[in-house]
């Protein structure tokens, strides 16, 4: 009997966890709170956006379902970034939210490898150290070959709007109260992080005259290949976005009733996203900007319902009604629904190894908000990761793990197994060091190699890619030459550009990758060495590998606080212990 991966939600790492497994060939089980929320938006209607359209590519380079379906469901797009190098150019999408839930659950319930149970998970079933399943809250257990955790902003949840607490993972949703308590029982570091949503607009009240029209380009950007032999799903009617500013009168208002806040009360004690601040935090944080940006983002073609990004708050809902009058076009506008923030906790991701599995707990993998990021991106990649890496395990096979000058997916969980986070993780181009290299026109042969080697892709899909790369070569040298064919496809002419535009830097890089992670640069250390037992290092820096377990010099050196001189021993440790072993002995200290 094939192995059955027993997945814990159906969000985005849900989702991507769920078809990972089934591709590399596990039996899948989805359980969810609820049916009817499969695949939900429940912030922003877009999908990409700087660095995170670099995390959808990959995500698709990988065989993932997200870019597939943001195609499907677009309604707007543009490519961010355009008056800089495309090295940091990135796709960003709107969404019609309805259509992209239905869209995932649809996709999801006629998988033919996947069931879905709808539920709460209560707690992980052990055996040992070793996990056998899940308990539900009414008591039916699910046995499985290893479990992925994806429950995002469940565990423990509150919803905040004033001095309003609601138990709830996210608005109509019931928190996931007895599992974050038996996380915690297993040992699990919990840290509460909040995050939070704007209020909804009815847009049939909004003046749209005067305000900056940004219309979706022409024709808008697709996540997917267009050589792909599955056909682009067809474009949907396009539809125009709007810019509107705060004013010195809303900040007024909100430094008013900064009191009736409650991040400012003290209720909310959770971290914030720093680089998604609400507007609260905006006015206080940057008290010396007399206007911030809003932007208008319908959520769909079928309601009138409208996203104005920028003004996530959790103000009393009184409050939120006055200060959206004070923007220019909203003077008349009607609030379908307040925003509020989500209290939650989360895992210390230090706990899970570059698998996304734990180091403790064996079969128990964990992906998306639950281990500290934000951003359906985010949760994505992580999903793909741990999904594909559950089911590779259950097969004993070898684990997909993408490295930092792989791809953004690799900087994202090195940087979240390495150094854990203190406040909700977002991906940004500067957070990778061979980003010149990272580009989303070549996420597809960065990647083909691992994905096809785990499973996730088939022999026809890499003989694609790398026929696309090929193309994109000739084309690069034609170029160079100073031709340029008139049916050179747009895709392929924006890949060659950026490959010679790069190249120097290309060549560059790669020597670096070779010097830091070559034969000698890189050296494994294993999950059990004892650092405070290790000479030569600090209580300290030993303390601080210890609580990382990291499993190479190149991540020891990344744990913040580790000095370079602590970094040389461990790695001088490492070099002798390697010389050891070809020489057939172990020196562990
Ligand atoms: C109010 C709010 C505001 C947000 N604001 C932003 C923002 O400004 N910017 C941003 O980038 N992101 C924001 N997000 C986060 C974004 O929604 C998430 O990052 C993304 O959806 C996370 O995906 P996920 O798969 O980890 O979890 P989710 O999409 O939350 O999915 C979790 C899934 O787990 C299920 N589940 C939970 N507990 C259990 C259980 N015990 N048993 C069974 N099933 C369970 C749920 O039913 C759900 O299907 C916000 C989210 C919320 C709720």
């Amino acid at each position: 009997m094939r192995p059955l991966v027993l997945v814990i939600g159906a969000g985005h790492a849900g989702l991507e966890a769920a078809f990972a497994a089934a591709r590399v060939g596990a039996r899948v089980c989805v359980v969810t709170g609820r049916l009817d929320t499969i695949g939900q938006t429940p912030c922003n209607p877009s999908v990409g956006g700087v660095a995170k359209g670099h995390l959808v590519k990959e995500v698709d380079a990988l065989g993932g379902f997200m870019g597939r379906a943001a195609d499907a469901c677009s309604i707007h797009g543009r490519v961010l970034n355009r008056s800089k190098g495309p090295a940091v150019q990135s796709t960003r999408l709107q969404v019609d939210k309805a259509r992209y839930g239905a869209h995932a659950s649809a996709a999801l319930l006629a998988a033919e490898d996947i069931a879905v149970v709808e539920g709460l998970v209560r707690r992980i079933v052990l055996a040992g150290d070793r996990t056998t399943g899940a308990q539900l809250e009414d008591g039916r257990t699910i046995d499985a070959d290893a479990v992925v955790v994806t429950t995002g902003t469940f565990l423990g949840g509150i919803l905040h709007t004033g001095d309003a607490r609601t138990p709830g993972g996210r608005v109509g949703e019931a928190p996931a109260t007895g599992l974050s308590r038996c996380f915690a029982e297993l040992g699990f570091a919990l840290r509460r992080l909040k995050t939070g949503t704007p209020p909804r607009l009815d847009g049939r009240t909004i003046d749209y005259d005067g305000l900056e029209e940004q219309p979706s380009e022409d024709p808008p950007p697709r996540f997917c290949w267009v050589d792909d032999p599955e056909p682009l799903p067809p474009l949907l009617p396009q539809v125009a976005c709007h810019l509107t500013w705060t004013n010195p009168t809303t900040h007024a208002l909100i430094a008013d009733n900064l009191e009736r806040s409650p991040m400012y009360s003290g209720q909310i004690t959770g971290r914030g996203p720093r680089y998604c601040p609400s507007i609260e935090d905006k006015v206080v944080r940057f008290a010396h900007r007399d206007r911030h940006q809003v932007f208008l983002e319908p959520e769909g073609l079928a309601t009138h319902s409208v996203y104005p990004n920028g003004i996530s708050t959790s103000l009393p809902a009184d409050v939120q009604a006055r200060l959206v009058a004070t923007i220019p076009g909203l003077e008349r506008a009607t609030l379908l629904r307040p925003g509020y923030a989500v209290e939650y906790d989360a895992i210390d991701a230090r706990a899970l190894d570059h698998r996304l599995a734990s180091k403790d707990i064996r079969a128990l993998f964990f992906a998306g908000q639950v281990n500290g990021t934000s951003g359906y991106e985010e949760a994505a990649a992580q999903g793909v990761v741990a999904g594909a890496n559950a089911a590779l395990s259950a097969f004993d096979r070898a684990p997909l793990v993408v490295s930092r000058s792989q791809g953004y997916i690799g900087v994202l969980v090195d940087d979240l197994v390495t150094q854990g986070s203190d406040e909700p993780y977002r991906m940004f181009t500067a957070r990778a060091e061979y980003r010149i290299t990272l580009r989303e026109d070549n996420a597809d042969i960065r990647l083909v190699g691992l994905a096809h080697a785990a499973g996730l892709v088939d022999d026809a899909r890499r003989e694609r890619v790398h026929a696309r790369a090929a193309q994109a070569q000739d084309l690069a040298d034609q170029l160079r030459r100073g031709t340029r064919p008139a049916d050179a496809r747009a895709d392929l002419v924006r890949r060659a550009e950026a490959a010679i535009l790069y190249e120097g830097y290309e060549a560059r890089m790669r020597d670096e990758i070779v010097r830091m992670h070559g034969d000698t640069g890189d050296l494994p250390l294993p999950p059990d060495l004892d650092y405070l037992a290790l000479a030569g290092l600090s209580r300290e820096c030993a303390g601080r590998l210890q609580a990382v377990r990291p499993t190479s010099t190149s991540q020891a050196a990344r744990i913040p606080g580790v000095t370079p001189a602590a970094h040389a021993t461990v790695w001088a440790w490492a070099r002798l212990r390697a010389r050891s072993l070809v020489a057939g002995e172990d020196r562990r200290e």
